[in-house]
């Protein structure tokens, strides 16, 4: 089988995600054959060095020995069965591990299957606490400009990336909206923390005037990853739980693409040491192995659904796919992996290299924004420089990147205007500075090949 022959098959059958699929007339599919730690490779034995880590799930590489074989252990056992009534030891013990990792007085877990999903049995249980203890005009959410929650349409009306949620508006109910804190929308002179006091004065009056009919904020603590890796300053999180608690607002925080060290600590709300009312994970939960999300909650919370003959005081959420026991294992075996570094040296290292190495973009003439937290690092493309006047969406650079990078053996995949990489975390150091020339490599390229057009500027994540 070549590339062209698998290319041809599937495009006769598959609907990609988050895809044009009339792109696929030019723009080459890339059939993968096998991976092996950061590397992909495809049916010609071209490799590709997974600098994304397959959109962020896959966090120690592929095919780790450590993960395999704790799934086909499992798999000889119990392959799978019902969470409702009936329950094993696998998704005990991870739901142990968990709430033992977890901010303190997170001490619940729900499992379900995929992070929107995750996202929707958070909003559905705030509001329906707020509801079974009689607060039934609590009804609205508040998310951040430029927040993306997910694509099912309870995460969708909390999302705010025009691509996925504008055409779909008829379907989605209304909630608030705030100014994001990402710094780079900063004026001049002004640091990531002020803004960060700046744009929470807009979100607290408007818990002053509206908490009544508000059930939750939801946010994804100090990285807004789809928008593009816009990167905020934690005292953000820090007033917003003093808020949340000041006004009787939950807390939602989606970690589903920053926890599990993303950030540099485990969890990202570490760095403003506060502990969320919900905590969505899910993408680097099972170290991107099988689909599986679950959401950590409190006691009190928990206790506001308990009832002695109400049934529908209890959460009636469910998913066929709850509590799989191969991503249970999975997810066990990936937390195995982080106890052998507990002080998460390895992120730390990461971050250092990635600093260096971003060094000499900081005089790339279409080169702005560099920013990192923890193991992701990102800048923006620009026409020009002193202005920060940006390419025009329309002209694809991105898309260029992403060509040139793939076509010198990395898999980079650029939102918009926005490069960034996040690494699996076995990616060594060499790895990583060669990554981060090959982007720069990339950037050139694209920066001086003329324009590809699109209809509609493309921000895909
Ligand atoms: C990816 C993501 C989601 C949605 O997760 P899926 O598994 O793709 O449904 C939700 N929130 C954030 C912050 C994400 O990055």
């Amino acid at each position: 089988m070549t590339n062209q022959q698998l290319m041809q098959r599937d495009l006769a059958v598959l609907w990609h995600p988050c895809t044009q699929m009339h792109d696929h007339e030019h723009i080459p599919l890339v059939p993968i054959a096998k991976a092996q730690g950061i590397w992909l490779e495809d049916f010609e034995g071209k490799r590709y060095i997974d600098a994304i880590s397959s959109w962020w799930v896959n966090i120690w590489g592929h095919a780790h020995p450590h993960i395999n074989q704790a799934i086909k252990q499992q798999l000889d056992t119990l392959e799978h069965v019902i969470l409702a009534g009936f329950s094993h030891e696998p998704i005990i013990e991870l739901a142990e591990k968990l709430v033992a990792l977890a901010p303190q007085g997170l001490s619940r877990c729900f499992f379900a299957d995929n992070g929107s999903a995750a996202v929707e049995v958070a909003l559905k249980m705030s509001m329906h606490y707020w509801h079974n203890q009689g607060e039934k005009q609590k009804t609205r959410f508040v998310s951040l400009q430029g927040s993306y929650h997910g694509e099912t349409l309870g995460a969708l009306a909390v999302t705010d990336i025009p691509l996925f949620s504008e055409t779909y508006a008829p379907l989605l109910t209304q909630h608030y909206r705030v100014p994001s804190p990402d710094w780079t929308q900063a004026p001049e002179g002004m640091t990531a923390e002020a803004l960060a006091r700046q744009q929470f004065n807009v979100l607290e009056q408007l818990l002053i005037e509206k908490h009544s009919e508000i059930c939750a904020v939801i946010v994804e603590p100090l990285i807004q990853g789809a928008a593009g890796m816009k990167m905020y300053h934690p005292v953000y999180l820090q007033l917003l739980r003093a808020a949340c608690d000041n006004y009787g607002v939950h807390l939602i925080a989606d970690e589903i693409a920053v926890g599990f060290a993303r950030t540099g600590r485990f969890f990202a709300c570490e760095h403003a040491n506060i502990r969320p009312d919900f905590l969505c994970l899910s993408k680097a939960l099972t170290a991107g192995y099988l689909p599986m999300s679950v959401v950590l909650t409190t006691e009190a919370i928990y206790q506001g659904f308990y009832h002695p003959y109400s049934t529908l005081k209890g959460f009636l959420h469910s998913h066929s796919f709850t509590g799989n026991p191969l991503a249970a294992r999975a997810a066990l075996a990936s937390l195995e992996l982080f106890a052998l570094d507990p002080q998460l040296q390895r992120q730390q290292q990461i971050h250092h290299v990635c600093q260096k190495a971003l060094e000499p973009l900081k005089n790339h003439a279409h080169i702005v924004n560099i920013r990192q937290t923890g193991t992701i690092c990102a800048f923006d493309l620009v026409q020009d420089k002193a202005s920060k006047t940006p390419f025009d969406w329309r002209e694809r650079r991105g898309l260029q990147v992403f060509q040139a990078a793939l076509e010198q053996g990395v898999l980079l995949r650029p939102i918009g205007n926005t490069v960034y990489v996040m690494p699996p975390y076995v990616m060594t150091d060499d790895e990583l500075r060669y990554v981060l020339k090959v982007a720069g490599n990339a950037v050139d390229i694209a920066t001086q090949a003329p324009a590809k057009g699109s209809d509609v500027g493309v921000s895909l994540p």
